[in-house]
């Protein structure tokens, strides 16, 4: 059984709660893409856990996680955060968690890059996490990153990396006029934080394989959400990696294999983080009040997250572009202290409504067409049926699960692991 589990929306749905809540039923927990440039936050008997390179099966004793080949890697950050694990009595061995030695190492230059770009853009940056992602996907594909498995080899790997500085240091040092990389930091950086990750670094895709084939319950954990995905989101806005569940089984190493199922993550309204095109946006009050019911902050950054009522445009098109066949409703609960929740149903882009996703300069141009529902104005975070559920509330996830055409199997009415309603 392969499934994936992916967002729907900007990121930050909460997949990280709904990964640890079904992970009970899973074997292995991968994620395929993206680095510590996000962060999940999860809430069980344990604790509260921010994971930002773990995937969420971490805090299951019976899970084996796995960093897959498509991820970047900052390799101080996942010590720092195995090292938090472990002193908060998280297990973590070789045998549990295993990273791919076809995953690209993030380096301290990559981040360096990264604040130096947002730096010289001032007003007009894009809203980086400035934790190196743009630039370590963009050495990937110039054939110029690191791969874990080079950690096997130094002396070929401190030759590579005199070529890569080199290279690196006509943009860092003479263009940005940073101060220049030494080799010897930069090779002594790698034996500290490499050594100690050696025995967790394997052929992730064979073990995958052989796993898949025997039938193991397999889930593939997004980070970020479909409107982040370099090829189908809002562009230049997103991340540097496919964040899609097409893109799970290569990311994960097995592009031999099919899913399953894809569960998507949809939040009950709408957040983004950084800058570009978010037509839902609500502004003022109205924004500031919802900003402050669901806590929309950046778990990684702790930066305030853009808010605005459910988009059933942006939403539809990211059902599509995930090929969800379920969803997860997450944050219902958040809702419950609005008289009349305000829903976008359409776009405006030049006088004339759409319901279609639109790209470029018309995404920026559009305006929402909001409509009203009633409100439930009832605490249901101890809502355990639907039927425990007031109306109104029954009738917006009908209504949403009408408007992006998929069925929601899931309802989230709280952060914390027991908190969801499974649709009968
Ligand atoms: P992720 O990156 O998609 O995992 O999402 P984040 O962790 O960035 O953001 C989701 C936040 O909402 C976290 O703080 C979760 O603990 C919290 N959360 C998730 N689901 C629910 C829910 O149904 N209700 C409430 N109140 N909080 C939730």
């Amino acid at each position: 059984m392969l499934t994936a589990i992916t967002g729907i929306n900007w990121g930050d749905e909460g997949k990280g709660r709904m990964v640890d809540l079904l992970s009970e039923n899973y074997d292995i927990v991968v994620r395929y893409q993206g680095g510590n440039n996000a962060g999940h936050t999860v809430i069980n008997e344990r604790g509260r856990f921010i994971l930002n390179l773990m995937p969420s099966g971490i805090l299951r004793e019976h899970v084996i996680n796995i960093l897959g080949n498509g991820m970047v890697i900052d390799i101080k950050h996942l010590c720092e955060e195995m090292a938090k694990l472990i002193s908060s009595g998280i297990k973590i061995t070789p045998e549990n968690l295993k990273i791919s030695d076809r995953a690209i190492i993030c380096m301290p230059y990559h981040v360096m890059q990264d604040i130096l770009e947002e730096d010289r853009l001032a007003d007009k940056k894009f809203g980086s996490t400035r934790r190196g992602i743009a630039p370590v996907y963009a050495d990937k594909y110039l054939k110029k990153g690191i791969r874990t498995s080079e950690l096997f080899d130094l002396d070929s790997l401190k030759s590579r990396l005199a070529d890569i500085l080199e290279w690196k240091n006509l943009s860092i040092n003479k263009g940005y006029g940073a101060e220049m990389l030494s080799l010897e930091e930069m090779y002594k950086y790698l034996i500290e934080y490499g050594t100690k990750l050696l025995p967790f670094i394997c052929d992730t895709g064979l073990f995958l394989d052989k796993a898949a084939k025997e039938g193991k319950r397999i889930m593939f954990e997004a980070q970020l959400g479909a409107l982040r995905d370099i090829d189908f989101g809002i562009y230049p806005y997103t991340s540097s990696s496919n964040t899609i569940a097409a893109y799970a089984p290569i990311g994960a190493g097995i592009p031999n294999h099919k899913l399953d199922k894809v569960i998507g993550i949809m939040k009950a309204y709408s957040s983004c983080v950084g800058e570009g095109p978010f037509t839902c946006e609500l502004f003022g009050e109205k924004g500031s009040e919802l900003r402050e019911a669901g806590s929309e902050y950046g778990a990684a950054t702790g930066r305030p997250r853009r808010v605005g009522g459910f988009d059933v445009v942006a939403s539809r098109y990211g059902v599509r572009a995930q090929g969800a066949d379920v969803l997860a409703l997450t944050k219902l609960d958040i809702l419950s202290y609005l008289d009349k929740i305000p829903v976008c149903v359409a776009y405006e882009i030049d006088g004339e409504q759409t319901t279609d996703f639109p790209v470029g300069v018309k995404l920026e141009k559009a305006k929402p067409v909001y409509i009203y529902m009633d409100g439930w104005n009832t605490d249901i975070s101890s809502c355990r049926s639907m039927s425990d559920l007031p109306e109104k509330a029954y009738e917006y996830i009908k209504y949403i699960e009408k408007a992006v055409d998929c069925p929601i199997e899931y309802i989230s009415v709280g952060a914390e692991r027991e908190q969801y309603i499974k649709s009968e």
